[in-house]
């Protein structure tokens, strides 16, 4: 724990996912002095562009143009995001060591399995991550194939990468975030509340164009300007209809499970007429 706690960490199963999704609310998050932080829990190894090495490169632009305190992608396959019991053992080593008070997580419905399964396995991660006995000497036997999804790995006799993130997650102290919310950007449903990006709409849209190898050569004998604009106008048009909802001109969308709570009824922001 040699750095101190984020206050919100985005997880997500791809490099360019939180940029698509949470990009601006981040940004602004980081403007207002907080620290954030991005969790990708694969490499992209599967891209049919670019390779992982180019794509870490790409990442750490975007994290840069999105003022990111941290950033971290594990080595989960790429294409194969499953909620297993060794996946949520690193999610949950990352939340020990970087101690936030708010993550963010991808909707549980979507297109992508990837998408979803990384909403599950983020949720389970930061319950477990609370557990002051998790990885302790007298629960190891208990946590490994008992209980949980059957792995053959791990029946009875713990594998080498189990026992590390079990050793390293035991000698963290517990830590639950305070707050899940969901970032809902890739699926269509009613956001429970959305974030005013309007000044950070442009850092936003830099962060995803760091991607180049992704968002330049998209069509053969094009230059990288169609792509571009094509990016912009489909970017802009969701975060325009978010924005439109709240009365501003671009917003990002959020669900959260627990009801809002006011304390001053003339302090609630949105106009009804
Ligand atoms: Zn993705």
């Amino acid at each position: 724990m040699s750095s101190p706690a984020l206050d919100i960490l985005a997880i997500a199963a791809h490099r360019d996912d939180v940029e698509q999704t949470c990009g601006g609310s981040l940004l602004k998050m980081a403007q207002c002095g907080r620290r954030t932080g991005i969790l990708d829990l694969t490499q992209g190894e599967m891209g049919t562009r670019g390779s992982a090495r180019e794509r870490a490169d790409e990442a750490a632009e975007a994290a840069r143009i999105l003022q990111i305190s941290w950033r971290q992608a594990l080595d989960i396959p790429d294409g194969r995001v499953e909620n297993t019991w060794l996946n949520r053992l690193k999610v949950t080593r990352v939340i020990r060591e970087q101690r936030p008070r708010v993550v963010i997580l991808p909707y549980w419905q979507g297109r992508h399995p990837d998408h979803y399964t990384a909403s599950v396995l983020g949720y389970e991660a930061c319950f477990l991550a609370g557990l002051s006995k998790l990885g302790k000497a007298g629960a190891r036997g208990r946590e490994s194939g008992v209980g949980v999804e059957a792995h053959s790995f791990s029946r009875g006799q713990p594998n080498a990468e189990e026992e590390a993130d079990l050793t390293a997650v035991a000698s963290l102290p517990p830590h639950r975030p305070f707050k899940i919310i969901y970032a809902t950007l890739y699926y269509d449903i009613r956001p429970s509340f959305v974030v005013d990006i309007t000044e950070q709409f442009e850092g936003r849209l830099q962060s995803i164009y760091a991607y180049k190898s992704q968002f330049t050569d998209q069509a053969a004998g094009a230059n990288d300007f169609p792509a571009h604009a094509e990016i912009r106008d489909r970017v802009a048009t969701m975060a325009g209809f978010y924005g439109l909802l709240a009365g501003v001109k671009y917003a990002e969308p959020f669900l959260q499970k627990e009801v809002g709570l006011v304390e001053d009824l003339l302090k609630i922001p949105v106009k009804s007429l």
